[in-house]
């Protein structure tokens, strides 16, 4: 008996055959004496459909990010509904909660709103009348009373945040694929199923592009260390499981690959060398919610300096007038260039802190083929490659080959 949080994805509820056998799953769980908490998205591909109608009505401009949040938390809506009418038909007892509903408060970053409070009380009063809740994932409200979004992919920050408050037990994230793998499969046919990653490990493949969590997902989880286990709602084979790191997981060196396939680089020259320039360059471009990587900064000889970043490719419309506008503050001199076609590819795993000859072995193994590395980042337990979009696909192979990825390591 415990407190579970469900989430299904929007694979997992696309029809509504699909509908009641998450449904079915959230039953089975309650009739097994837990008190049980179903976040859903949006059924199918219902919002890359209304983002498609948005572009097709706001032709020659871009949608106004409030908009667009109005536009798209409806269709989280129609799945909660139709969720606990599956659960009705059951037999069964379930009540449907909107972000707004439950107090799901965020800022007002509308298309990228973080989450700053839950009312947990007005679910923990449901889950005592012995009902399933079922809760909108991917939306929140502002305390002016705006709906907002929580970025693409929001709703696994939803079940992670709601995991949180309630201090779950295990937030269960229902998806279409069995887990967590060493590499894309879609990619690398020999990559593996992964039993068990540590929060650290998931924060960085989430945060290279490995689509199946939001990085901002993980780091919720990290913090209030809640154990989230990725599942097929198709099948009721064991996943992946994400959860606090532990002593023996330090001999894995590394635990996957992760291909980000879109990529900008930004490259700002003559930027006058003195103190508070970078802090007022990257201020500004955080003020414009854009999340930049792999900063690079070079002094030169002549008091300037050259400072190159990287952004998804999705983020350009963004980022050019705020780099435009910066470098018109800093003088005539100071230059931007965007070269565009880049790709990373990167490796993680914790042991990489506790072993050596992790960089040379990749180095080499991409050299062999022949790929050209034009940036180099690293942490603790990551290191990347920037490398040209072209390469990328083949880059991922080649590193999964080179740590024999698809072997399990106990
Ligand atoms: N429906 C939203 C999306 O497609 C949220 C989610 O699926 O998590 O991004
Ligand atoms: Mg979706």
């Amino acid at each position: 008996m415990g407190l579970i949080v469900q989430k299904f994805g929007g694979t997992s509820v696309a029809d509504a055959e699909r509908i009641h056998r998450a449904a079915n799953r959230a039953i089975a769980a309650a009739e097994k004496g837990n008190q049980v908490v179903v976040v859903v998205s949006a059924m199918g591909e219902t919002t890359d459909e209304l983002i498609r109608l948005a572009r097709e009505v706001c032709k020659d401009c871009v949608p106004p990010k409030r908009e667009m949040d109005q536009l798209l938390v409806t269709g989280e809506q129609v799945t909660i509904a139709l969720m606990a009418m599956a659960i009705h038909a059951q037999g069964k007892e379930a009540i449907s909660f909107t972000g707004g509903q439950i107090g799901l408060v965020t800022d007002n970053a509308f298309s990228k709103a973080r989450i700053q409070s839950i009312n947990k009380q007005r679910i923990f009063e449901q889950l005592e009348g012995g009902k399933i809740v079922i809760i909108a994932g991917f939306q929140g409200i502002t305390p002016e009373g705006d709906v907002t979004t929580l970025g693409r992919g929001g709703s696994n920050a939803t079940l992670v945040a709601i995991g949180a408050v309630l201090e779950a037990d295990v937030c269960e994230n229902y998806t279409d694929v069995d887990g967590i793998y060493t590499a894309d499969p879609r990619i690398v046919k020999k990559a593996r199923k992964i039993d068990r990653i540590s929060y650290d490990e998931m924060l960085e493949l989430s945060g290279l592009g490995a689509s199946v969590l939001q990085t901002r997902a993980v780091e919720f989880a990290k913090k209030y260390n809640v154990p989230i286990h990725v599942r097929n709602s198709q099948n009721d084979n064991p996943g992946t499981w994400i959860v606090a790191e532990t002593p023996n997981m330090e001999h894995i060196v590394v635990s996957g690959a992760a291909l980000k396939k879109d990529l900008i680089r930004v490259g700002i020259k003559n930027v006058p060398d003195h103190p508070g320039i970078a802090a007022t360059i990257f201020g500004d471009i955080a003020s414009a919610n854009i999340v930049v990587d792999d900063i690079i900064q070079n002094v030169m000889d002549d008091n300037t300096a050259n400072i190159s970043f990287t952004v998804e490719h999705g983020d350009l419309d963004d980022i050019k007038p705020v780099v435009d506008r910066i470098t018109k503050a800093l003088g005539p001199g100071t230059k931007a260039a965007y070269v565009s076609d880049l790709a990373k590819v990167s490796v993680v795993g914790v042991g990489m802190r506790t072993h050596t000859g992790v960089a040379q072995r990749m180095f080499k193994a991409l050299a062999d083929a022949k790929v050209n590395i034009q940036n180099i980042t690293t942490s603790e337990i990551k290191i990347s490659c920037i490398i040209s979009r072209e390469d990328g696909p083949k880059a991922l192979q080649i590193v999964h080959d080179a740590f024999e990825l698809e072997k399990a390591k106990t």
